[in-house]
């Protein structure tokens, strides 16, 4: 089978479920929207066929909406200042779908958009969607799985897509690399900034944002310049773009404006330098490369001979009896 006939081998009519599933995200209505994406988190074998055949049939539809990236550490203040920025955009006529990716959430139940008091007033208001973090074992397992309802959330016409992630563990990277621009929420207190340095997490930051600003604006000033001091230390990712630090109050609503107009600005250099489409493409890129690594991982786990000779042969390494580089090569011999 050649390349063009295999694509369209790929793309199946779709059954009635499937194509009212499909029409129904086309028409924007909220219901189809959750069933897709409950398709699309679902565990099950025939499920997940079912999913990649809806979501080849909404793929043409993707891509519309700008993807924004929030994390900080729990308390910083996300879902007060997703919701006052919903809530904004929604007055500026946009519809805004706002997901999660909270790898601990299979642990827990959902830290993160699980709560229905946060966002109480986004939640009820009709243009904005909200989900909670799906629950999947592991984090690229969460981070697919809400990549995959982005794109949903996409075909379903929402302008805005803000992927909220919590910062702790590698969640922030996987969001990074799903959104267009990624934000960081900051305390405006002096060893947070270090923290986050050291953590590598300020050098995916497009834009650096201090919240809680009200509780003392002098603290938050100060801040500012620290995180501005520290970012010169740090190669830019791009040579158009020099990451801004804004003050914000997420509870009293001041600085929301200057927030999004930051992003616009931000949407419209990049543009113009063309790397906001590289960019997309680069994700969509390494998207793949992970799909096929872990495609490869379970592959290889589940292989029967692989699995007969792991023991006795991770036990022989241990031992010194072996060494790492002849187990794992008599181990990939197998695939
Ligand atoms: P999250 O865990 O990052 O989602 O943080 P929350 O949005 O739940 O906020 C944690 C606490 O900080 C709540 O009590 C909020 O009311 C409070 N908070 C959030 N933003 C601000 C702000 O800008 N100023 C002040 N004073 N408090 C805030």
């Amino acid at each position: 089978m050649n390349m063009p006939e295999f694509l369209s081998a790929m793309q199946p009519e779709l059954d009635a479920a499937d194509r009212n599933l499909v029409d129904g995200v086309l028409a924007r209505q909220l219901r189809p929207l959750a069933k897709t994406i409950t398709l699309i988190e679902s565990q099950r074998e025939d499920h997940k066929q079912r999913a990649q055949r809806v979501l080849e049939a909404l793929l043409p539809h993707t891509g519309g909406a700008m993807r924004v990236g929030i994390s900080g550490v729990p308390g910083v203040g996300k879902s007060t200042f997703i919701e006052a920025l919903g809530l904004y955009l929604i007055e500026q006529g946009l519809r805004v779908a706002v997901l999660a990716v909270d790898p601990s959430s299979s642990v827990t139940g959902g830290s993160i958009l699980g709560d229905k008091t946060r966002m109480e007033l986004l939640s009820q208001n009709p243009a904005a969607f909200i989900r909670p973090s799906p629950s999947a074992c592991s984090l690229g397992g969460v981070a697919e799985k809400t990549r995959e309802s982005m794109l949903v959330c996409e075909a379903a016409g929402f302008d805005v897509i803000i992927i909220e992630t919590v910062g702790v563990g590698q969640s922030e990277t996987a969001v990074a690399g799903m959104a267009d621009i990624f934000c960081l929420l900051q305390l405006p207190n002096a060893g947070d900034d270090l923290q986050a340095i050291k953590k590598g997490i300020m050098e995916i930051a497009d834009l650096i944002v201090i919240n809680k600003a009200d509780i003392d604006p002098s603290a938050a000033m100060r801040a500012k310049s620290q995180i501005k001091t520290a970012l010169h230390m740090l190669r830019p990712a791009s040579p158009n773009w020099t990451v801004p630090v804004l003050t914000l109050s997420a509870l009293k609503k001041g600085g929301v404006a200057e927030f999004w107009n930051t992003v616009t600005d931000y949407r419209k250099a990049l543009t113009a330098s063309g790397e906001f489409d590289a960019k997309r493409r680069h994700q969509a890129l390494a998207w793949m490369w992970e799909l096929i690594d872990s495609g490869l991982r379970s592959r290889f786990r589940s292989h029967p001979q692989v699995k007969q000779e792991l023991p006795a042969l991770a036990r022989a390494v241990e031992e010194g009896s072996t060494t790492p580089s002849i187990a794992a090569l008599r181990l990939l011999g197998h695939l």
